[in-house]
């Protein structure tokens, strides 16, 4: 059985708190062992050391941090599938989908591995008489990144390199349903060369996250989950004068225009509403037919395939997707669909009955396909996190785009067509941060930022990509004259080019 304590100072502790959570297997529903969730004194060790050994790493010249990377970046893939097993055994992820998560993750921390030329300011020359003008990024000390269930790798990878790349300390609060891939991150962290102290991993639930955020030495907090607690962490950590950026809910459209390729939309379509359960902020939840005769041609070819799809444990190689994260998970998704059978909407494919044979007490949830859903449904407005996929009928363009516009996220969005006027018209007008063009989860490359608009964010500044080395450092600009440019004498007024 796995015993998660936390990860302070380069090595392993055990909680001292007495308050541990279950960590489950969701593909047999078995416990996997116990995590401990720290308390407010834990938490004030860990950033102690932190404080402690962010002095000196921010001292390590960027090329030097960079190399840590490096060296971190081969240990994955000589860890690959060893981490990918993991973390599919404590997700519920197919083993192939958590080589997915692992994969992202490391792009961002190739990424990272830029710093050096990242991190470069401006420079004037000749700002004025014998006067040189520059700017530099400096780190902020020590930062946290609060991180949720459903991608235990690539998002603690998104928030811990690029802050560690610029020099800070990080300490990390993994989500208590799945901190083994964290916790063995941390490790190869250390095994790559970083410092003990720079990166820490503290388990815990709310108390450790208030702990982070009233911490006076925690200069800036990246949160990812759900928004109302993305919310609560902006308004408290903003309260306290740190940096927060919160990314939270989704509810993703996929709008289909009339002359989309249809088998290619159909393809696209059921990858992004079930891969992964529905488990990931940027699924297509929700698909915009245009027109009644594209909604009957998109049902007719959907709902055999929805219908096909094949779940089975995490180590199924052949398995579409696998079982949810917990238990009060698959009762949370069933309760939305009995609540859009109530709310009228029509329940075109029904998986309420499925079961696995061999893994009876698993965390399984069958294929959901609700048609002719309407704006004013709790199914629709709200965010689900299961395989369960609505289609709402729009008549025309203007309200597939405003039923975007109005939906309260704006994480992700995309525009199945052939027209190119339609797809640039859509792309200018979509009150959502991330949009794909015939390309169904339009999750940014490493090298771009990610996040959403609306409620789907609290803050300012995107994650990883540029928007994250201006997150993780504060800006000093300098001015500097040296004698040979003094001009003699006091001057009183105020110095103007
Ligand atoms: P969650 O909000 O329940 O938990 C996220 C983190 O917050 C965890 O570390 C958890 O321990 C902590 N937490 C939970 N309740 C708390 C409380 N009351 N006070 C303080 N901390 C608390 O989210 P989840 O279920 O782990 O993840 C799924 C959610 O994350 C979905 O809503 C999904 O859309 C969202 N998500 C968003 C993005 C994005 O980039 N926008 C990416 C991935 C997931």
């Amino acid at each position: 059985m796995a015993d998660y304590g936390h990860f302070i100072g380069g090595r392993h502790v055990a909680g001292t708190s007495g308050r541990f959570a279950d960590v489950f297997e969701p593909m047999t529903g078995e416990a996997r062992g116990r995590v401990a969730l720290a308390s407010t004194a834990e938490v004030g060790t860990a950033v102690a050391d932190a404080e402690q050994a962010q002095v000196e790493w921010a001292a390590v010249n960027p090329q030097r941090r960079a190399r840590v990377f490096m060296k971190f970046l081969d240990l994955i893939n000589r860890d690959m599938d060893g981490l990918a097993d993991l973390l599919a055994r404590e997700h519920g992820k197919t083993v192939a989908d958590a080589k997915g998560d692992i994969q992202r993750g490391f792009e961002v921390v190739e990424f990272a591995c830029g710093v050096p030329h990242l991190l470069k300011g401006e420079y004037t020359d000749g700002a004025g008489p014998g006067i040189d003008a520059y700017s530099m990024r400096q780190p902020l000390g020590v930062v946290a990144g609060i991180t949720p269930f459903n991608f235990p790798a690539m998002i603690p990878m998104w928030k811990f390199a690029p802050a560690i790349a610029c020099g800070n300390a990080f300490i990390l609060k993994p989500s208590e349903r799945d901190p083994g891939v964290p916790m063995r991150l941390a490790e190869l962290m250390i095994e790559a060369g970083l410092p003990p102290g720079v990166l820490n991993v503290v388990n815990g639930d709310k108390e450790a996250v208030d702990a982070l955020l009233d911490h006076p030495a925690v200069k800036a907090i990246g949160f990812v989950g759900s928004t109302p607690i993305a919310e609560y962490i902006y308004t408290r950590g903003a309260a306290r004068g740190k940096r927060v950026h919160a990314f939270g809910g989704a509810k993703n459209h996929m709008v289909i225009m009339p002359d989309a390729d249809m088998e290619k939309t159909v393809d696209a379509l059921i990858g992004a509403g079930y891969g992964s359960a529905g488990e990931r902020c940027m699924a297509i939840s929700v698909a915009v037919p245009v027109g009644a005769k594209t909604a009957d041609r998109l049902m007719e070819m959907l709902v055999p395939r929805v219908e096909a799809l094949r779940i089975g444990p995490s180590t199924d190689a052949s398995a579409d997707y696998g079982p949810l994260v917990t238990r009060a998970a698959v009762d949370k998704v069933r309760s939305y669909v009995d609540i859009g059978i109530a709310e009228g909407a029509t329940l075109a494919v029904d998986g309420r009955g499925f079961t696995l044979q061999g893994y009876e007490n698993g965390f399984y949830f069958g294929s959901c396909l609700f048609d002719n859903v309407t704006r004013d449904m709790r199914i629709y407005r709200e965010e689900i996190f299961g395989p369960v996929l609505s289609v709402v009928r729009a008549k025309t363009y203007d309200e597939a785009l405003n039923l975007c516009n109005d939906h309260e996220y704006g994480n992700g969005t995309a525009i199945f067509t052939r027209d190119g006027d339609a797809a640039r018209d859509f792309v200018s007008k979509v009150q959502v941060g991330m949009v794909g063009v015939n390309v169904p989860i339009p999750t940014p490359l490493a090298y771009y930022s990610f996040g959403g608009w609306k409620r789907s964010v609290f803050g300012d500044l995107n994650q990883h990509g540029p928007d994250s080395i201006r997150f993780y450092t504060k800006t000093k600009t300098v001015t500097a004259r040296w004698p040979s440019g003094v001009k003699e004498g006091a001057d009183f007024s105020m110095p103007t080019m």
